[in-house]
């Protein structure tokens, strides 16, 4: 016996039911068993930053990491299933900060490091339990409790090795330059970090035209255009293109003729005349701008798409004018400190933000007579990815890994990776050819600290791990709680070249080097002997019981078959990763890589918590279940943003209710009629009927093209590849064969019963829990979950046959179609079909397309119950014609054009295809017509009194089965019937009882009654 099925699933609380039980049973456990010693399949999971509980965002990309090794895991691979945390860096530090209601870098200091990193730790703490029970929620199977967290000892020296390397390459050095920089986070920031969604946000500026005067052209004047008042305390020159033409106007204003092409101009040069003037600053009576002797300089780079063709340059506050400053040898004023505040030489500025001086700084121009014209200007422009403050340059000295020397290298890996969709791959080679050296240092607290210890002698040292740090310390070592601040800032060395006491400097890294180490970190890389709970170190002590395995391990699992994040990871994790892994061993450290793009509300906005459209994990567990989701995960094509949302969601349960539909008409059935399938004998072993050998050909396709698409890590074609399976299964098998199963047929049920058991296992990867559930119940003699039988024997179907009833399935659409296009319902039987243009393979099955369309006759040959009309399908002809358009389309509205076959049409010399033009067909009086592709259906919608008969039998057999159903009846019971109707009973008394399960008919009121 089958468990009876209600008449929907309820997905919450069955999923929490397969929770309890793999739990139970240990279903992972076993699985994990049965594939030890396998093959490998080694896939590397990207940390997941462990401040927070589970975003929706973040269960997309675990469910196609779950996905994949679900899949190789059915098909017997052994694998490490290790998850990772990320635990250090500003996402850390600004969460906490908002915790502690901190808000600057002083603060911080002020409330102590030492409680600031205990405060880190325990957030760290929270979010990965948390995000641990939401991905189990989700489904996920990882090793639980053996998870990576980046912030553990082991870890920061494997990074420590890392750096040390790339040193005594020659590539690390410290660089003074101008970059983006958060005021609040007191920060400078990378190139990579500016590509993560969120950073480019639209804001309104201040638009300012600003002259300057010139001093040896009295009464003249150069004008700038600027969206950052602030800078312009720290202008030092205005750089003209020296090609192009500038004109002075009447007022004695000098700005680009190609700008202002309806200005008159009373003196024209060209830019390179211009080279040299020298003009009076807006901000000489501050100190700092009173020193300079501005002047006019040269630039390519000089644009003529807006402002006013001559640039304001202040090197002090941008990054190209900072070059600029070198070239041309400026003076360089640093208007702001790290908090991006005026400095006290700027008198009334001083104390001052970027934002809060740009209204003061507006209205001295306009007192001064600087300010031509103020307004607003809206921008895309970059914010801090972390705390959303507006970014600005400054100059600062950082820490950087010179990229030139190992870039081709990288582009040489890079080309040997494959990328799923291509496209991103490109995006990766592009990103490789043009990046800036790798900025790896930030002035801030929670994060590895970068074991750099430069020496007054001018000597670099830098320290390799742990144990070189004890073997080189003075002092303070014991006290080493976590190598991190600040118990390592009071860890000096000596150093190696002149003997001396070195402090380390207090920069910490990029947070990308603590993700990009792990496919070294984790596996062992060059570690002699493995070390039980070895990864369990430092911060990460009690929190995980992973081993540090040894440099056999990471032999046999690297590189990765498979790493897949979003996107935006191209420059950040898959490009750490990549390049520590070029410059360690000279090999990418994945062969493979799933990206996808972005998430957006169902409506395609970006979610946002102030915008109420972000929807938490718990919140979408509880209203649409995991397998409702990561069917919404798994639909979607990668290279598209994804619109989730509750709306969506309710759509896939429609589709996933047509499933269970299929699975309940078999139990429900199944235990009426005690069918007991066998596991052993899972196909259908027995005579067989044409369309059971159909549904079993029609498995095997889903079998195959499932097959494929796992392979090709594309879960959407896995999806479709579904959906259209249970299309037929319920459209057309279960619909054509109803009647053998109310007679115990046995063919038909384990046909079905086959190919509902084949669909759960190839499904079970992206649906795990409704998989095994249904499993649980339809296979009672087998392997005990969906997930432990392994992965159905992929076999050629025969396409032949697929075909062929694919095309009598579309001859029963379009005879739908032409159907509801005659108003008649489905119920009234109709005369005559004639179907045009169906290939031959069809016209062995009018029976079943007569029975379908409720006709009594199904013909094949020409249509003349019908009129052509063709169009052009203006987008696809329009540019393949060009201006032969004109002529064809008038041909085609006169008629004269020749039909060929397979729905393509010749118009003057030219041939249509059938995407060219749009069809239609007109049914003359009486018909109803239908078309599609080249196949035309008609459907004589003519009534007679023997028709209208018949159709009232059949409207007398719904309403008797309705009013069945309305007394509780089951569906085996039998009955008495009545009818008003006598001429029905005279003609069809034996098919009325048949239908209805009635004993006997009489005349009367409608009713019923159990016999
Ligand atoms: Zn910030
Ligand atoms: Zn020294």
């Amino acid at each position: 016996m089958f468990t009876p099925l209600p008449d929907k699933p309820d997905h919450p609380a069955l999923e929490l039911e397969m929770l309890d039980v793999w739990e139970r049973e240990e279903t992972f456990r076993q699985l994990r068993e049965r594939n030890r010693g396998g093959p490998r399949w080694s896939f590397i999971d990207g940390p997941v930053t462990a401040n927070k509980t589970l975003p929706v965002h973040t269960a997309w990309g675990r469910t196609l990491k779950d996905v994949f090794q679900r899949y190789k895991a059915l098909r017997g691979f052994d694998q490490r299933y290790q998850n990772g945390f990320d635990c250090q860096g500003l996402w850390i530090e600004v969460a906490v900060e908002r915790e502690l209601g901190l808000n600057s870098k002083r603060e911080i200091e002020d409330y102590g490091l030492e409680r600031f990193a205990h405060k880190c730790r325990e957030l760290v703490v929270w979010s990965s339990a948390e995000l641990t029970r939401g991905s189990i929620r989700l489904g996920q199977w990882m090793d639980w409790g053996r998870d990576y967290y980046t912030f553990s000892d082991t870890n920061i020296e494997y990074i420590w090795k890392f750096l040390k390397l790339v040193n005594e390459r020659g590539w690390l050095y410290k660089g003074h330059r101008s970059t983006e920089w958060c005021p609040r986070c007191g920060t400078s920031l990378s190139q990579h970090e500016l590509s993560q969604a969120g950073v480019y946000q639209d804001r309104s500026d201040p638009s300012l035209f600003v002259r300057f005067p010139l001093l040896d052209r009295p009464g003249e004047y150069v004008v700038v255009w600027t969206t950052t008042p602030w800078t312009l305390p720290a202008n030092v020159a205005a750089a003209v293109h020296p090609e192009k033409e500038y004109g002075r106007r009447e007022n004695g204003e000098w700005v680009a003729v190609e700008l202002f092409p309806d200005d008159r101009f009373v003196e024209r040069l060209r830019g390179e005349q211009m080279v040299g003037w020298r003009y009076r600053g807006p901000f000489d009576d501050l100190a700092p701008g009173a020193s300079v002797d501005h002047r006019i300089i040269p630039w390519d780079d000089v644009t003529m798409d807006q402002g006013t063709g001559i640039v304001h340059i202040a090197p002090g506050a941008g990054s190209e004018d900072f070059e600029l400053s070198k070239t041309h040898d400026l003076p360089v004023l640093m208007p702001v400190d790290e908090s991006g505040r005026f400095y006290d030489n700027y008198g009334w500025l001083h104390g001052l933000s970027t934002l809060e001086a740009a209204d003061q700084i507006i209205g001295r121009l306009g007192e001064t007579g600087f300010l031509v014209e103020a307004g607003l200007y809206n921008h895309a422009y970059p914010h801090c990815w972390r705390c959303d403050t507006p970014l600005i340059f400054r100059l600062s000295d950082d820490w950087f890994i010179s990229v030139d020397e190992i870039r081709p290298k990288l582009l040489e890996e890079n080309a040997k990776v494959e990328w799923v969709p291509e496209y991103m791959g490109k995006r990766m080679d592009d990103w490789l050819r043009n990046m800036g050296d790798w900025n790896i240092s930030r002035r801030r607290y929670y994060g590895l600290p970068l074991p750099f210890y430069p020496c007054a002698c001018g000597h670099l040292n830098v320290v390799g791990s742990k144990t070189e740090l004890r073997e080189r310390a003075t002092e303070g070592f014991e006290q080493l709680e976590e190598l991190r601040r600040p118990w390592v800032d009071r860890v000096p060395i000596r150093c190696e070249e002149c003997g001396e006491i070195v402090q380390r400097i207090l920069d910490v890294g990029d947070v990308w080097l603590d993700a990009g180490i792990v496919p070294f970190s984790t596996l062992g890389w060059e570690n002699p002997e493995l070390v039980p709970e070895g990864f369990g170190t430092g911060a990460a002590r009690g929190l995980t019981t992973a081993d540090l395995p040894d440099h056999s391990y990471w032999e046999q699992w690297f590189p990765a078959d498979w790493v897949s994040e979003m996107r935006e990871q191209i420059r950040l994790w898959f490009y750490s990763q990549f390049f520590m892994s070029c410059v360690l061993v000279g090999t990418s450290p994945y062969k493979r890589v799933l990206g996808y793009e972005k998430m957006l509300d169902e409506r395609g906005r970006e979610m946002h918590g102030s915008w109420g459209n972000m929807i938490k994990a718990d919140e979408a567990f509880t209203r649409m279940g995991a397998d409702v989701m990561r069917w919404q995960y798994c639909a979607q094509p990668p290279d598209r943003n994804l619109l989730f949302g509750f709306g969506p969601a309710h759509e896939i349960k429609r589709k996933l209710l047509t499933f269970w539909n299929s699975v309940k008409f078999l139990v429900d059935y199944g235990n009426i009629e005690g069918f007991t399938p066998s596991w052993d004998r899972l196909e259908p072993d027995v005579e067989r009927r044409a369309l059971d050998d159909w549904l079993v050909e029609r498995t095997r396709l889903l079998v195959a093209d499932a097959t494929g698409a796992y392979e090709a890590t594309l879960t959407v074609n896995v999806v479709r590849s579904f959906e259209s399976f249970v299309d037929d299964v319920s459209n057309w098998y279960i619909r054509r064969s109803r009647r053998r199963f109310y007679s115990f047929d046995d063919a038909a049920f384990r046909t079905l019963w086959y190919a509902l058991v084949q669909s759960l296992r190839v499904v079970a990867p992206v649906m795990p829990f409704l998989a095994d559930h249904l499993w649980r119940n339809l296979v009672q003699d087998g392997p005990a979950s969906v997930h432990l039988a392994p992965w159905p024997e992929v076999v050629e179907p025969d396409r032949g046959l697929l075909a062929e009833i694919a095309e009598v399935r579309r001859v029963v659409e379009l005879g739908r179609q032409a159907r509801s296009a005659s108003q008649l319902k489905l119920r009234q039987p109709l005369r005559r079909l004639v179907v045009a243009g169906a290939s031959a393979s069809a016209h062995g099955h009018s029976a079943e397309i007569a029975d379908e369309l409720r006709v009594k006759d199904v013909e094949f040959g020409e249509v003349e119950a019908s009129e052509l009309r063709v169009k052009p399908n203006l987008p696809v002809l329009g540019p393949k014609l060009g201006p032969a358009l004109r002529d064809v389309r008038e041909l085609l509205q006169r008629g004269e054009f020749e039909e060929l076959e397979d729905g393509r049409f010749q118009v003057n010399g030219h041939v249509l295809e059938p995407s060219e033009v749009l069809v239609e067909r007109v049914g003359r009086e009486g018909w109803a017509v239908a078309s599609e592709g080249g196949v035309t259906v008609a459907l004589d919608s003519r009534l007679d009194e023997e028709l209208l008969l018949e159709g009232r039998l059949l409207d007398r057999v719904h309403e008797v089965n309705v009013l069945r159903k309305e007394t509780g009846l089951e569906i085996t019971d039998r009955i008495k019937l009545w009818v008003p109707d006598q001429e029905l009973i005279d003609r069809y008394a034996e098919r009325l009882a048949a239908e209805t399960l009635a004993v006997s008919v009489e005349a009367g009121d409608l009713r019923i009654e159990k016999a």
